[in-house]
């Protein structure tokens, strides 16, 4: 057994944690270790970090779960289920489905309630090293990064393969008005998408100047201020006073969901995105889904596949990633790099241990 020893961040409960020299891990049967080169701070990691309850996570753990990086030791039998060789560069998505449960079986594997995630049951990336459990190579949750695409882009594929998987529950159409909340780096994930995907018009909400600045460059038809101007009213104003046909929230505010589905045209579509912290309760206007015919949806993490399309996507040209990563940071300063990220100072803040 090797006795070196790799540093990493070790969550330890709600408020705690710590940079720690731990054992290298090595390669069990039918594991792969990586060596991690880019590991993106998400709302996620924040979320667990400040103490809200999240499933599936009992510390000590090391956290993070946007996850590229490089292939460094293979398990015996790693062949039998992938093709990666040592020295690849990889990128993994975090859930590991079971395969066998009614979710898996009909396209939902994200909603498995078997599902262990990287970052949350098992290690994840806030390190030097990470192992991709047996369960995991088996499922394929390998993926080579491709060749024109940087580590830090790559560790973006994760955040993008679950807007991936909104915007499909959106059925965004050609000549959609599409309006966001929030041009953070999710919102920025969705504009770029929804253009894509054919929209005519994609309205963006967002009170921050930079960020709106941002979501100009990257398509937005217009801004919205909405502590400066009534949103409601500028959404009339771009639809002949129908409304949008989709509305997407990639910030959860309990308070603003009725606003969200009263801006939505007769039979349009509302992704909440965003998860709430906290229990989301809030009190719904439930006429508005009623006489409106909306159509309401949430989204939660994504699936092999989606994670496929977002490499695709990156890798592609279309997309721009290098603008939603703000800010880069070494383990050693993953105190701050959390700290940027909750401040909203940053959009993509990416740990490179
Ligand atoms: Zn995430
Ligand atoms: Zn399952």
């Amino acid at each position: 057994m090797s006795s070196e020893t790799m540093r990493a961040a070790v969550f330890l409960g709600p408020q705690e944690m710590e940079l720690r020299d731990m054992p290298r891990p090595v390669a069990g049967p039918g594991e792969v270790v990586i060596k991690i080169a880019a590991c993106a701070v998400c709302g996620t990691d924040l979320r667990i970090f400040s103490g809200g309850k999240t499933r599936g996570v009992y510390p000590p753990r090391v956290l993070g779960h946007e996850i590229a990086g490089s292939v460094v030791a293979l398990g015996p039998g790693v062949e039998a289920h992938t093709d990666v060789r040592l020295g690849q560069r990889v990128a993994t998505p975090p859930g590991i489905p079971c395969l066998a449960c009614r979710f898996c079986n009909t396209g939902h594997e994200n909603l498995c309630r078997r599902r262990a995630a990287l970052g949350y049951r098992y290690d994840g990336g806030f390190a030097e090293y990470m192992v991709v459990p047996a369960a995991g190579v088996e499922r394929g949750l390998i993926f080579p990064i491709p060749d024109r695409l940087s580590d830090v882009e790559a560790a973006l594929a994760e955040p993008l393969a679950c807007v991936v998987n909104g915007h499909r529950k959106s059925a965004v159409a050609l000549g959609d008005v599409v309006l966001i909340i929030g041009a953070g780096p999710i919102g920025l994930m969705h504009l770029q998408l929804v253009r894509l995907g054919g929209a005519r018009k994609v309205l963006v909400s967002e009170p921050s100047a930079a960020r709106r600045r941002l979501a100009d460059q990257l398509g937005a038809t217009r801004t919205i201020d909405p502590d400066a101007e009534d949103l409601a009213a500028a959404v009339k104003e771009e639809t002949g006073g129908d409304g949008a046909d989709v509305v997407v929230a990639a910030i959860g505010v309990p308070r603003l969901v009725n606003m969200l589905l009263a801006v939505t045209r007769p039979g349009g579509r509302v992704n909440l995105f965003a998860g709430y912290s906290g229990t989301g309760e809030t009190t719904v206007e439930a006429n508005l889904i009623h006489y409106g015919e909306l159509v309401v949806t949430g989204t939660n993490a994504c699936t092999r596949e989606d994670f496929r399309q977002a490499l695709h996507l990156l890798s592609g040209g279309q997309f721009q990633a290098a603008p939603l990563v703000t800010h880069r940071f070494p383990l050693e300063q993953i105190a701050e790099a959390f700290e940027v990220t909750r401040s909203g100072a940053g959009l993509r803040v990416v740990v490179e241990p």
